[in-house]
């Protein structure tokens, strides 16, 4: 039953490739990373990673909410945990149970959490967010509503039963250091945000922790890591400024052939008969599709990496199958593995084809399929979602 499973498509985890990304991702910044594992890692599996973060020596780990938080606490993960995301009042006990820092994103959130603290006796670090050009989250401080958000800031550093540890901002196009406008706007949100975080500090307090540079910040503008910075993307060697940086990739999604079989010309293959064959051909029939992750968008216009060259995937993507061209490759058998990403064909190209983002084709790569993590080439560990 695990052989088999196993043998379907399964998601390799490079361990390997994880530290080299963590390592470069130092030196270039010379600052200690915060290790961004929202989202099960960006689908890579976010307690195997936290724990090799973890012995890196990670400054902090950062989730999007308390669950993926609890998560990792329950798997005897240490390390500071950052929730990015909201969390409402009523679960503060847990926050300050499990040593979790919180996002405080605006002073009438920081009231409530600051009573709450009081409530069960307790003490919530929080990291002041501010809305410096993202529009999503935050204190106040773009134009006329700088010396408001200020204010504000101040206040919620007094609140009772609250440790304010650190204040950070987001950048919105940090990644794009080749187009001017975004430069500049980049460094607008750096500078008004070196400015809040100062004013805020002349009322007393002073923050132990400044943090700004999400993946882009920290590849094109490593001068603003300030004292961590919060690479996610760029952690699993993708994203803009991972190939310049020679990151590796740590997800490779593969499968395997499942079926061979020749088709006389004419016939068409797979739903909407969408490929139509123009001489006789031979089809290879692999078990991934969309459920597993791969996005049916992306029908007809991509390769795969068949033992030493690619091949054309042909048809529509079902959701649970897909088909490849092997009319040319008599060297194939049923059983070969099929890379559909990873090293020989990073998961940014695909994402490019479909218009979209890497991160949303890792985070995508659903529950049925294993995680199997590799270390020095052996294989140390698997984690699936489905059947834990
Ligand atoms: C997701 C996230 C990051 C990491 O973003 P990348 O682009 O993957 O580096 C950093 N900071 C915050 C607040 C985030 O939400």
């Amino acid at each position: 039953m695990e052989e088999q499973m196993l043998r379907r498509t399964w998601a390799e985890i490079d361990l390997d490739a994880l530290r080299h990304n963590y390592e470069t991702l130092h030196a270039h910044t010379k600052a200690p990373l915060v290790g961004v594992v929202k989202a099960d890692a960006y689908g890579h599996g976010a307690i195997t990673l936290s724990r090799e973060l973890e012995k890196l020596g990670v400054r902090y780990l950062a989730v999007s909410n308390l669950e993926e938080a609890k998560e990792l606490r329950k798997a005897g993960i240490e390390a500071p945990i950052l929730i990015l995301g909201y969390t409402p009042p009523e679960y503060v006990d847990q926050l300050i149970a499990h040593r979790i820092t919180q996002a405080a994103a605006g002073e009438r959130a920081a009231i409530a959490y600051s009573e709450a603290a009081q409530k069960c006796g307790g003490t919530l670090t929080v990291h002041i967010k501010v809305d410096t050009g993202m529009s999503r989250l935050g204190f106040p401080c773009t134009g006329d509503r700088f010396d408001e958000g200020v204010a504000a800031a101040r206040r919620v550093c007094a609140l009772p039963n609250l440790s304010a540890e650190g204040i950070f901002t987001h950048f919105a196009v940090s990644d794009e250091p080749e187009n001017g406008d975004c430069k500049a706007f980049t460094l607008g949100q750096y500078q008004l945000f070196r400015r809040f975080y100062a004013a805020v500090e002349e009322g007393g307090h002073t923050f132990a922790l400044h943090h700004c540079a999400n993946s882009g910040a920290s590849a094109f503008y490593p001068e603003m890591a300030l004292d961590m910075v919060r690479p996610g993307i760029l952690l699993y060697g993708c994203g803009n400024g991972a190939v310049q940086l020679g990151l590796k990739p740590v997800m490779t999604l593969k499968t395997s052939v499942s079926d061979i079989r020749p088709l006389e010309e004419g016939r068409t293959v797979s739903y909407g008969r969408t490929y139509k064959v123009e001489a006789p051909a031979k089809m290879g029939v692999l078990p991934i599709g969309y459920a597993d992750g791969f996005f049916r968008a992306l029908s007809n216009q991509i390769r795969m990496f068949v033992k030493g060259d690619f091949v054309p995937q042909r048809g529509r993507i079902c959701m649970d199958m897909c088909m490849i061209d092997l009319s040319a490759r008599p060297d194939v058998a049923v059983g070969d593995e099929v890379e559909v990403f990873g090293p020989h064909q990073r998961v940014d190209l695909l994402a490019e084809t479909v218009g979209t983002i890497p991160y949303e084709l890792t985070c995508a790569v659903s529950k049925r399929v294993p995680r199997l993590f590799f270390k020095n080439g052996q294989q140390v560990g698997s984690e699936l979602r489905m059947y834990l």
